[in-house]
């Protein structure tokens, strides 16, 4: 049903709830408060305090006064007390209040007080027993209900649109729309979860804290359900797409170009991907920074080539896709295969694809564009995969299906490549299911032999002049320094680094004489990957950047990396940043600055553990799962109500019920189970970006 049949919402109200993403009824109702109000409990006028909203009881001193200020602007001033003091109430352009508080009675009101016992435009109504005739609110709409004494929703919103508005139509919603039962009765009975109406109607206008909970808790873990049946359908669905089955390939020639020994990991992650490819692959490569999962893919690669088919590899970004491009062609170029580059519109590079001159196509985003077509692409690799949504994944897979435009009569069969994806991001079991749900997954342990690992200290302010010091001699001794800083621009807190005036001042200050160089988020994608490149090719020394190369190119010539305000950082995402050095063969270190001495256990972990995962537990002991959320670090979308720093309980038993729905319904095709299918479905369109 669209907006617009709700009463009071025309043309006008109805582009300002588009403007929100809301259309239709249904989605009114899923747009869950951002926070509450509580108004439930009075509080004397005494125990206000300034810049804490608080409901109180009090009763008007003197008559309203009208004060006009300039044309156009006018103040109603009155003042109000109890038994335990007075406070002045400012009204500004609201006439109704000359004759809605009527002095000598007392009335309930909610606001914020300011610093000087003053309260500005507060909310106020008739205290019950009192008449409960419906009262004028600014915005003018009548209200059935009080507004104080309750549970107050607060909804993000947009210029225009006041929360009156908002709590009204969404009120309309309620009355007017029978939310369909997702959650079958077994499963609600099971876990404590009450009804989606129950929910629904507790998550706006909650009668008290107790509903409040029981609400979100349901509705927490119908979201977490959901995403999980989702994904597992996906994987299900993908598992009938298999892709064209691989003859088995002797490995003896890609073993033997290789300049090195594969480890056991390799061997063990190429050993899962050839027997996938029999069927179908559908898998995710995990393993921590630098443990050496391009080997995997290339070797994937070499498995379709001796297949007969091409492959694609996309990576996050022009100068990885390069690298890559540069040493896989080294790799390959004595087996025969070929590959080509596609960062742009290379005509070259896009006929090679076409007519299948080129065995590997490697490329970013890029590679998505209409005019890539693959003469016969047999397995699709996206690098660093939570750089990239589900989306753009699903779109690089249906670059199997022959082109239409152009050999329409060619008539070949649809066809669906092998799936790989590969990520340095080690996500800890518990959430792993709900990030990869839709994947086989191969983790990767250990690093190749030889690795020295990176020395990490944790020092604080005193240690300044001594890391300055050992900047210089590293520089001086040929090495580069990468400078990482938490935020980009001058933030309101003074104390934290930010990366573009800190770049300019060391630049000045500390080391006039030195090439640095900036990057960070605000910076043009353009100039980005000419700074990157400038660093990687040895012209800048140092590199001062915010996280934005997380993911970024192999230098090895950088052997030392400063982290200021790293208490800002999660521990995974300063494990990852670790990464980027200790690449070559020279020893390489990682100061860890904070501000605060409390971070000092946290931060501790990372110089006693080198192991990924071992980080990751850490973090989600000490942190919480958010870090792993954050970012949208694994191109799922945004959680709507589910907050996994909280929810973990509710995360675990949801996956329980998944896990037991699966067994018994895979299909979800029993009578009891359609709208959970039904709304499984909706999501998975949301996810995949389909209409
Ligand atoms: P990541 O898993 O982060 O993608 P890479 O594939 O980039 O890691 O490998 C990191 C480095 O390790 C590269 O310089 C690569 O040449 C090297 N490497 C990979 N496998 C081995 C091995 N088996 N023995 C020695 N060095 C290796
Ligand atoms: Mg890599």
């Amino acid at each position: 049903m669209d907006i617009r049949f709700l009463k009071g919402v025309g043309e006008k109200r109805a582009r300002l709830f588009n403007k929100l993403g809301l259309f239709h009824v249904e989605e009114l109702l899923a747009f869950y408060p951002r926070t509450y109000e509580d108004r439930t409990k009075t509080v004397p006028i005494r125990e206000l305090r300034p810049g804490e909203s608080a409901c109180f009881r009090a009763t008007v001193a003197s008559p309203v006064r009208r004060a006009r200020i300039r044309q156009g602007m006018e103040l109603y001033k009155t003042k109000v007390f109890d038994e335990t003091g007075e406070l002045s109430l400012t009204f500004f352009n609201a006439p109704y209040v000359k004759n809605a508080l009527i002095c000598g009675e007392t009335y309930v009101f909610y606001g914020k007080p300011g610093q000087n016992r003053e309260l500005i435009n507060p909310v106020f109504e008739v205290p019950p027993p009192g008449p409960a005739g419906p009262d004028q609110d600014p915005g003018g709409t009548v209200r059935s209900q009080g507004i104080t004494g309750r549970i107050l929703p607060v909804y993000r919103t947009t210029a225009g649109l006041t929360q009156g508005a908002l709590r009204s139509s969404i009120r309309q919603a309620l009355e007017n729309c029978d939310p369909p039962e997702t959650l079958p009765d077994g499963l609600r009975g099971q876990y404590f979860l009450c009804t989606a109406r129950f929910a629904l109607e507790n998550i706006h206008f909650p009668q008290n804290l107790e509903m409040l909970n029981v609400a979100r808790k349901r509705l927490v873990f119908e979201e977490l359900l959901l995403l999980q049946l989702g994904l597992a359908a996906r994987r299900g669905r993908m598992k009938k797409t298999p892709g064209p089955p691989f003859e088995a390939v002797d490995m003896g020639p890609f073993y033997k170009a290789l300049p090195f020994v594969p480890t056991d990991a390799q061997r063990e992650a190429i050993g899962d991907i050839q027997k996938d490819v029999a069927t179908g692959c559908n898998r995710l490569i995990q393993g921590d920074v630098g443990c050496g999962k391009t080997v995997v893919a290339a070797a994937a690669a070499y498995l379709a080539f001796r297949n007969g088919y091409q492959t694609a590899l996309m990576a996050p970004t022009g100068i990885l896709a390069e690298q890559h491009a540069r040493s896989l062609q080294t790799l390959f170029a004595p087996i025969g295969m070929r590959v080509g580059l596609v960062t742009g519109r290379d005509k070259k590079a896009l006929d090679g694809i076409a007519n299948g001159e080129i065995d590997l196509a490697v490329g970013t985003h890029a590679l998505l564009s209409e005019s890539v077509s693959f003469a016969r692409l047999g397995l699709a690799i996206t690098d660093e995969q939570h750089r990239f949504g589900v989306e753009q994944r699903q779109k690089l897979f249906e670059k199997g299906k022959p082109s239409d435009c152009g050999n329409r009569e060619t008539q070949s069969p649809p066809l669906h490549p092998h799936r790989l994806v590969m990520s340095a991001t080690p996500i800890p079991r518990t959430l792993a299911r709900i990030l990869y749900g839709d994947l086989d997954v191969t983790v990767m342990r250990g690093l190749p032999p030889g690795r020295t690992p990176v020395g990490t200290y944790v020092v604080d302010e005193g240690f300044r002049a001594r890391v300055e010091g050992f900047v210089r001699k590293t520089v001086e001794a040929g090495g580069q320094v990468y400078i990482v800083c938490p935020v980009i621009g001058e933030s309101e807190e003074l104390d934290l680094q930010a990366a573009d005036v800190y770049a300019e001042k060391i630049k000045a200050d500390v080391y006039p004489d030195l090439r640095v160089g900036l990057l960070h988020g605000k910076i043009k994608p353009k100039e980005r990957e000419s700074v990157m490149r400038a660093f990687a090719d040895g012209e800048l020394q140092l590199l001062v950047a915010t996280t934005v190369i997380e993911v970024g190119v192999d230098v090895p010539n950088a052997t030392l990396m400063v982290v200021e305000n790293a208490e800002r950082f999660g521990l995974s995402q300063l494990h990852q940043l670790r990464g980027r050095v200790g690449r070559g063969g020279k020893a390489s270190h990682c100061v860890l600055f904070m501000q605060n001495e409390s971070a000092r256990e946290r931060l501790e972990v990372l110089r006693k553990e080198h192991d990924g995962y071992a980080v990751a537990e850490a973090d989600l002991r000490l942190r919480g799962p958010g870090d792993f959320f954050g970012n949208r670090q694994h191109g799922l979308p945004e959680f709507k109500i589910a907050d996994l720093s909280n929810d973990m309980d509710v995360l675990r038993a949801s996956r329980e019920a998944a896990d037991a729905l699966g067994k018994a319904d895979p299909s979800l095709s029993l009578p009891g189970h359609a709208a959970l299918k039904d709304a499984v479905e909706m999501l998975l369109r949301r996810i995949e970006g389909g209409d």
